[in-house]
């Protein structure tokens, strides 16, 4: 059906190869530069298909993909960025080149990796590192064999979080632990598998986490975070296992189970290439549902047409739009962030230009300690103007749905900066401090 010999080889382009690439010889030296030094700091890898297909050359800085994989010079602040940029060009010694990438790391990231080895949940006394359990009907899982990903989004610090095993043990350790906990907990309904990227597992890897858990009937959905539909589809129809992948999805399906593959799609152009078309068919093929979800980010996907463009694309292949998530307040959010305000603008402006079956999506909503805060929008309360608000997920189930106000702000990014309007509002602002029980946030992460 497909030939091997024809099929395209997934391969990385990273800092140690991209100088043999020859788009790298037609760049700006300035670009080059910056590349080079930010790189050694922050991840970098991309690949053949989005530098060949997606990325359109003649004007990179202006191109949304080039923003959402090759590192920018306005991801590190300018101290930083001379920073490193001079050790680099007088040549500075590996090790003191690497001391300075720590150095640097450290000041972009505030919240250690940490996080994921304390209050985690467990079962029979031990801890499941790989998972964290924060609203009732919904697990994730971290399957230590997808932490990483086809590309590597500029936004995101969701890479570094993890070291996987990549004994094949382990796999059947996490998946045994996974089924023992779910049995445990009949209120979750879903289990949304994670990363990284879980698709770039092979499937007969994949296969052994999902199949201990077909036979749980508590479990009615399972979902998959990937953004494997754009950064690379041939994952669904040429690479060798291509085939098993679909075959299992089609197991998962006929278990009675609802398969769930949460797309995480920036940019309509990553819908618009045959393989891509090609994938998103074969997948739904499957039974599996299709839903789209993302973070509007500035210099990718930061405005109105795009996200309507990329809707309306996405409704017109059978997909679900889902989410349009707030850029997480972490790493090189100066570079990516903006005012709430804006965010909301974006959105609603978008979604006026969309058919219903497009508004099925939800949004800008914010991933924070209390839950996913929805921003509804702005509005006038006596003679003061206040953000309208509401839970879309929470820790604390009571709080779901129930619109509250917070003071105006224009310049706000993040819910931690906003304050509440009046007495009534003060319940919504829940605290890290506050917390009743153990934290199971994970600070960082992206949007699969
Ligand atoms: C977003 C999210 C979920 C899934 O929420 P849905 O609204 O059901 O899509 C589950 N757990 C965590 C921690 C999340 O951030
Ligand atoms: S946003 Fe998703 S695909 Fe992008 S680097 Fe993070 S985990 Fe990987």
């Amino acid at each position: 059906m497909h030939q091997a010999e024809t099929a395209p080889r997934y391969r990385a382009i990273t800092r140690s190869n991209i100088a043999k690439r020859p788009e790298w010889e037609a760049l700006d030296p300035g670009l080059r530069e910056a590349i080079e030094a930010v790189s050694l700091v922050l991840p970098f890898r991309t690949n053949d298909y989005l530098v060949e297909q997606l990325i359109d050359w003649a004007d990179p800085v202006a191109d949304p993909i080039f923003q959402l994989t090759f590192p920018q010079r306005g991801m590190l602040d300018d101290r930083q960025y001379i920073r490193v940029r001079d050790a680099i060009r007088r040549d500075a010694p590996k090790q003191e080149l690497e001391q300075i990438a720590g150095e640097i790391r450290a000041e972009l990231n505030p919240h250690p990796a940490g996080q994921m080895t304390h209050n985690v949940p467990h079962v029979d006394g031990e801890p499941i590192p790989g998972m964290q359990h924060k609203y009732r009907e919904t697990t994730l899982f971290f399957p230590s064999h997808g932490q990483t990903c086809h590309a590597y989004c500029t936004f995101c610090f969701r890479w570094a979080q993890f070291v996987g095993d990549e004994d094949l043990k382990f796999a059947n350790k996490e998946a045994d632990q996974l089924a023992r906990y779910l049995r445990k907990h009949p209120e979750v309904s879903d289990v949304l598998f994670t990363g990284g990227d879980p698709m770039i597992m092979k499937t007969k890897v994949f296969r052994r986490y999902v199949e201990q858990i077909l036979s749980i009937d508590s479990v009615r959905t399972i979902r998959i975070g990937t953004k494997s539909l754009a950064y690379w589809p041939q994952r669904f129809v040429t690479d060798a296992d291509a085939d098993d992948m679909l075959r299992l999805f089609e197991e998962i399906v006929g278990s009675g189970k609802h398969l769930a593959i949460m797309a995480h799609t920036s940019h309509p152009v990553e819908l618009s290439t045959g393989i891509a078309g090609e994938a998103v068919k074969r997948v739904r093929s499957t039974g599996a549902n299709i839903r789209m979800q993302s973070p509007v980010i500035r210099h990718v996907n930061d405005d109105a047409a795009t996200w309507s463009d990329m809707w309306a694309t996405g409704v017109q292949m059978g997909m679900i739009p889902y989410y349009m998530f707030v850029e997480r307040d972490t790493g090189a959010k100066a570079y990516f962030e903006m005012p709430l305000v804006r965010c909301w603008n974006l959105f609603r402006n978008a979604y006026q230009h969309v058919s219903g079956m497009a508004r099925t999506v939800r949004g800008p909503s914010m991933s924070c300690f209390p839950g996913k805060c929805h921003v509804l929008g702005i509005t006038e309360i006596g003679n003061e103007q206040a953000f309208v608000l509401e839970f879309l997920q929470a820790r604390q189930p009571d709080l779901v749905r129930r619109p509250f106000f917070a003071k105006y702000d224009p310049k706000a990014t993040w819910y931690d900066q906003l304050e509440p309007f009046g007495k009534a509002d003060e319940p919504f602002f829940v605290k890290p401090d506050d917390r009743p029980t153990a934290d199971l946030t994970i600070e960082g992460f992206g949007s699969n």
